[in-house]
């Protein structure tokens, strides 16, 4: 853990709309942190459709979910905004001398002026493998994503899953390589793919080389022995339940949203979703705000452009909280010299 980070803004998610939060903030000169659970930015753009197209971003007839994440980078660039990526935001709260507390599952804390929730859905996170007993084995024998490659070389490696995590992981180990497993087992409940049909192309090869299996079935069950997982009884599509060895068990079902900690900051909350008023998008607590999908409000529609004017509005409500004694006047960036400065465009 470091020390404190002071700042005046920290911003809680890093979808779309946490992104244009930085640029909003940074149009008033205020810089930000940004926080995600996930391990780069984008949100649901770059989770759930980073290669479907977007029709309704003003001004922009269509971009991918990927290029709207780039796009929002690049423009964003000028504002310095720090990210801190791969943790969830866990705890936050008041100080006596009116500043939050806010702490990530990394142990990185802040002590901000105001916060920004735009935390969407929820924090991503991987759905489990629901077998009883296999809880024990997590971070030694049974991982849901892969940090370090090298920690599974010349394993025995049975990887779940039909989307391209596990296709693309399983075809990584089975190669020849620094990371080449000593074999690799792919099982799925069906002959059917939610990946890219080139990667289900090489699976297809490397099982007909011999150097990797794909095995239709689920897991129903684990074998013990010492302490150790030693294998995964897998019901096959005929009925029948096969034991499979293992050293590691690679499990790639995908992500869930979960709202997890949020519901504990004491916001004023409806239906999973935090309530604000529509002048400022600040929540019930004061200096706290809330935009994009994870907020509500009458008339609310979860769209993108929805979440960027919220952006544009909190951080004008925002701005009091950090500078007190300043009026803050409207800008045009077309026009203004002093946000030319600030963009870096003079
Ligand atoms: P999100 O994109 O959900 O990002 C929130 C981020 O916060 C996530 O990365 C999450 O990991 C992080 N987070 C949450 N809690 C924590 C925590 N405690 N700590 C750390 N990080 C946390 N909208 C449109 O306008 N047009 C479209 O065409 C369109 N198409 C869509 C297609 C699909 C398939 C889907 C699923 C959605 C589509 N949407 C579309 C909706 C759009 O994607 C959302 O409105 C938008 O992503 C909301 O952005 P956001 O930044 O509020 O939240």
């Amino acid at each position: 853990p470091q020390g404190v980070i002071e700042t005046d803004a920290v911003i809680v998610g890093a979808g779309p709309v946490g992104l244009f939060q930085v640029f909003e903030l940074g149009l008033l000169e205020v810089k930000a942190h940004i926080i995600d659970s996930l391990a780069y930015p984008g949100g649901q753009c770059i989770e759930l459709y980073p290669d479907k197209p977007i029709y309704d971003i003003p001004a922009v007839p269509v971009c991918t979910g990927r290029e709207l994440t780039d796009n929002l980078l690049k423009q964003i660039e000028p504002f310095g905004a720090t990210f801190h990526l791969g943790q969830e935001v866990s705890v936050v709260e008041k100080q006596q001398d009116g500043r939050f507390r806010v702490e990530t599952s990394k142990g990185t804390s802040f002590l901000t002026r105001t916060l920004f929730i735009a935390a969407g859905v929820g924090a991503f996170q991987p759905r489990l493998l629901k077998i009883d007993g296999i809880e024990k084995y997590d971070g030694t024998q049974v991982f849901y994503r892969v940090k370090n490659p090298g920690d599974f070389a010349g394993k025995h490696l049975v990887i779940v899953g039909g989307g391209d995590s596990a296709l693309d992981w399983s075809l990584n180990f089975a190669q020849e390589g620094p990371h080449r497993a000593e074999s690799v087992i792919l099982i799925h409940r069906r002959d059917g793919f939610r990946a890219a049909p080139a990667s289900v192309a090489r699976m297809h090869e490397r099982c007909a080389a011999m150097e990797m299996q794909f095995v239709v079935g689920q897991i129903s069950g684990i074998d013990e022995a010492g302490g150790r997982l030693t294998g995964v009884k897998v019901m096959g599509s005929d009925g029948v339940t096969r034991v499979v060895p293992l050293d590691v068990l690679l499990v790639f079902f995908g992500l869930s949203p979960k709202l997890g900690p949020i519901a504990e900051w004491g916001l004023a909350l409806e239906r999973k979703q935090i309530l604000v008023d529509t002048e400022k998008f600040e929540t019930s607590i004061p200096g706290i705000f809330a935009v994009g999908d994870i907020n509500t409000y009458a008339g609310k529609k979860k769209l993108i452009v929805s979440g960027f004017h919220e952006a544009a509005l909190a951080a004008f409500g925002a701005a009091p909280y950090i500078f007190p004694d300043k009026r803050i006047h409207l800008q045009y960036t077309t026009t203004s010299p002093k946000l030319h400065k600030v963009l870096g465009v003079e």
